[in-house]
């Protein structure tokens, strides 16, 4: 198929030709020993494979040798650089879900969120042309690359200025809302509430297989992510709705200096994946081999946390956060959130994030999101074996003033 037009094809499993990077998209299992460490430090949404393993060539996506040349994908709309089949993938999933509302927002693509939290810090504070730094905040325990991010290159526009609840400044500010948050799950309203303060809202989990879907966000900033959405973090496309055309400016040019645009091969991948989920969730159009994607994702999900919750319950050491139900708009049922992560909280004087470790489960310390060594966040997105291998790890971890 190859040999004519020299195409490359990338395709979510069973490649018979084309580009295979990693010899797990042959193979599910990773036959893992039992005393394996277990890496669930890092939200790596690996549990999505056994979806997408499932649709062998149905998200297949061609490239041939002349495609692709230009930088420019779409030189009249705004982010100049952004595909419109993304776009407009992006626009039907929103409205398949109901979890955004796209109308009256411009559009534009990062290298995943990353790239555009950074964009965005950049487009909010630059205008403002003060003589310090603009402080960036956000409640704990926040997302931690946000710290990360804000103090990398030591900008003179802003600055990382901690836990939202102890911001008492004057003047503009910045504050992350992630709802729901990473690493505790938690549905978040902004904390600070100041005149000058511009928020930016990171909404990457808000999709029906974590949370109740409870209405179409409309803040003035959302950040999203494929990573989060779909699962394909490697594919590295975020997007961010924005309703004011100067910040939207302002963040397209930042990632003009950045990286001139963003890779069109991941960005058609992305469209074409986007289109397979949007068409799982229709009566209509839905092949009968393919699953609704969400529902897939939250059956998973749902069993995990289960089983996670069963064995904290009866276990004194950890603690796990409660959840209400709520009526999701998008199953039409009332259902609990099932987060990405397990923000576990150890109930003794003891590092957390040691004691997991001493157990070969890397694990992220609470220190890492501004909160206390006691918690930690634990990945629920690895494959189902690296989860089961944890589950039962952790199965054998009890009190130490008990005796254990
Ligand atoms: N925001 C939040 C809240 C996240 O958890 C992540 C991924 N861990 C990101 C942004 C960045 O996602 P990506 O760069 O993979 O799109």
């Amino acid at each position: 198929m190859c040999a004519s037009d020299q195409a490359i094809v990338i395709k979510c499993s069973k490649c018979s030709s084309g580009v295979v990077p990693e010899d797990t998209e042959n193979n599910s299992r990773l036959n893992l020993p039992a005393d394996a460490i277990i890496n669930l430090d890092h939200g790596d949404p690996t549990m999505y494979e056994s979806y997408w393993r499932k649709l062998g060539n149905m998200c297949t996506v061609m490239f041939t040798g002349y495609q692709s040349l230009s930088y420019f994908a779409n030189s009249k709309n705004l982010c100049w650089f952004l595909e419109p089949k993304l776009e407009e993938e992006i626009k039907k999933l929103h409205n398949v879900v109901g979890n955004a509302t796209v109308e009256g927002y411009h559009i534009v693509v990062g290298t995943g969120s990353s790239q555009l939290i950074q964009a965005v810090l950049y487009a909010l504070s630059d205008p403002l042309n003060e003589a310090n730094p603009i402080s960036v905040v956000s409640a704990t325990p926040y997302y931690s690359s946000y710290s990360e991010v804000t103090d990398f290159v030591r900008s003179g526009l802003y600055k990382w200025a901690g836990d939202a609840h102890n911001f008492d400044k004057d003047g503009p500010y910045i504050e992350m809302v992630t709802s729901p948050n990473n690493p505790d799950g938690v549905i978040r309203e902004p904390v600070v509430n100041k005149a000058q303060g511009m928020l930016v809202h990171d909404l990457a989990y808000y999709w029906p297989q974590y949370t109740p879907i409870t209405g179409p966000a409309d803040y003035d900033i959302m950040l999203f992510t494929v990573s989060k959405c779909t699962g394909h973090a490697g594919s590295r496309i975020g997007w961010a709705l924005v309703r004011d055309i100067n910040v939207a400016r302002k963040m397209v040019k930042f990632i003009e200096i950045n990286t001139i645009g963003v890779s069109k091969e991941a960005q058609q991948r992305a469209a074409k994946i986007l289109e397979v989920i949007s068409d799982s969730c229709s009566q209509t159009v839905r092949p009968p081999e393919l699953d609704n994607f969400f529902e897939y994702g939250q059956h998973l999900l749902t069993e995990r946390w289960k089983k996670l919750k069963d064995l904290v319950e009866f276990n004194e050491l950890f603690t796990l956060p409660k959840f209400p139900l709520q009526y999701c708009n998008f199953t039409g049922d009332f259902t609990e959130a099932h987060p990405a992560f397990a923000w576990m909280k150890c109930e003794e004087e003891v590092d957390c994030e040691k004691l997991f470790r001493g157990h070969k489960i890397l694990t992220r310390s609470g220190k890492r999101f501004g909160s206390d060594p006691k918690y930690v966040r634990i990945s629920m997105m690895s494959r189902d074996e690296e989860f089961d291998l944890f589950v039962q790890r952790l199965s054998s971890i009890h009190g130490i003033a008990n005796g254990n």
